[in-house]
């Protein structure tokens, strides 16, 4: 199917891109098109003007951030996750997450900013994010401003994003040590998960597998990405072992809120982030040397 008609601007910059999304209360922004364009040709969003931010300057980049971390433009494209040694030395988890987003053409185009503001609930990206404690940057007619990962995600495909509102950039926090582990499952390499975690510990002090904190998010099983807080809370200052692991796992799965859909029953994705949390929590204290 085609789109319905719309205009097409292409601004230079952040302000006439903020000028366009002021012109017409209908517009859309449109960054790699992966999600975008599919609802445009079935005809399930019919924006009158469609603002492309690819042209707009230094979005489109990955530097260091302070303390370790990293600061992630919103115009990155899954690709460059996987390809930046900056990403695999200062948060190796998010290029895990990219590898997993559809398939090798869907990654040269999509966008780490189309993807958080997108917000599938079964999109990995938004999940790491949500797992290493991301801040965002938005920018829209009352300014700039910040918003935790965690409470950007408001349900199915909404977002904290105000109209008129664009994300400019992903901030990374710095972590001297941090064990990690991605894990999902999904009928075929490239589909969307059936069900996934992500998971960051990071130990009080240079002890082995001891950890000080722990964030544990689970993806598909819920409208958001779902952290789970009772499973991570049972690492908290704990030395992590198989049992450990699993109790995380159980508690998992008590805590995520999976729908049925076409897909997958509830009931199975219940299971999914059970087994794939303790997984996840094992592969955490395994890089951690524990
Ligand atoms: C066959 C197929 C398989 C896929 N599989 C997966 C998968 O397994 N996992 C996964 O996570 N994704 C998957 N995707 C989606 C893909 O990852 C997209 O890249 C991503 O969801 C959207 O990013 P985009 O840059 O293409 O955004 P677009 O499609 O351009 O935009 C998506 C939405 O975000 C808004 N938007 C874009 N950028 C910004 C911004 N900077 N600020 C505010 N709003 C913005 C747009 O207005 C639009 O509403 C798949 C897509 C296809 C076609």
């Amino acid at each position: 199917m085609k789109p319905a008609p719309f205009t097409y601007v292409r601004p230079k910059s952040l302000p006439e891109a903020l000028g366009c999304l002021d012109d017409d209360g209908d517009a859309k922004l449109l960054a790699g098109g992966q999600s975008l364009v599919p609802l445009l040709n079935m005809r399930l969003v019919r924006p009158t003007t469609l603002v492309d931010i690819n042209g707009l300057p230094g979005l489109d980049a990955i530097r260091p951030g302070p303390e370790g971390g990293l600061v992630i433009g919103a115009l990155v494209r899954h690709t460059d996750l996987l390809a930046s040694p900056l990403v695999r030395e200062r948060a190796p988890l998010l290029a895990a997450a990219a590898a997993h987003v559809g398939h090798r053409a869907i990654r040269n185009r999509g966008t780490v900013g189309g993807s958080i503001a997108h917000a599938d609930p079964a999109a990995e990206l938004p999940a790491a994010a949500v797992a290493l404690d991301a801040t965002l940057t938005v920018v829209g007619p009352a300014g700039r401003r910040t918003i935790p990962a965690r409470d950007f995600f408001v349900g199915p495909l909404v977002t904290a994003l105000e109209p008129r509102e664009i994300l400019t950039e992903v901030e990374i926090p710095g972590s001297v040590e941090r064990g990690w582990g991605f894990a999902e499952m999904a009928r075929r390499a490239g589909d969307f998960a059936i069900a996934g975690v992500a998971g960051v510990v990071t130990p009080a002090a240079p002890g082995r597998g001891r950890s000080s904190t722990a964030r544990l998010v689970a993806f598909g099983a819920g409208d958001t990405p779902l952290r789970l807080p009772g499973a991570a809370a049972l690492l908290a200052g704990q030395p992590i072992d198989r049992a450990l692991a699993r109790a995380a796992g159980e508690a998992a799965a008590r805590e995520c809120a999976p729908r049925d859909d076409v897909h997958a029953t509830a009931d199975y994705r219940r299971h999914l982030v059970g087994v794939l949390t303790e997984q996840v929590v094992l592969d955490c204290a395994a890089r951690l040397g524990s």
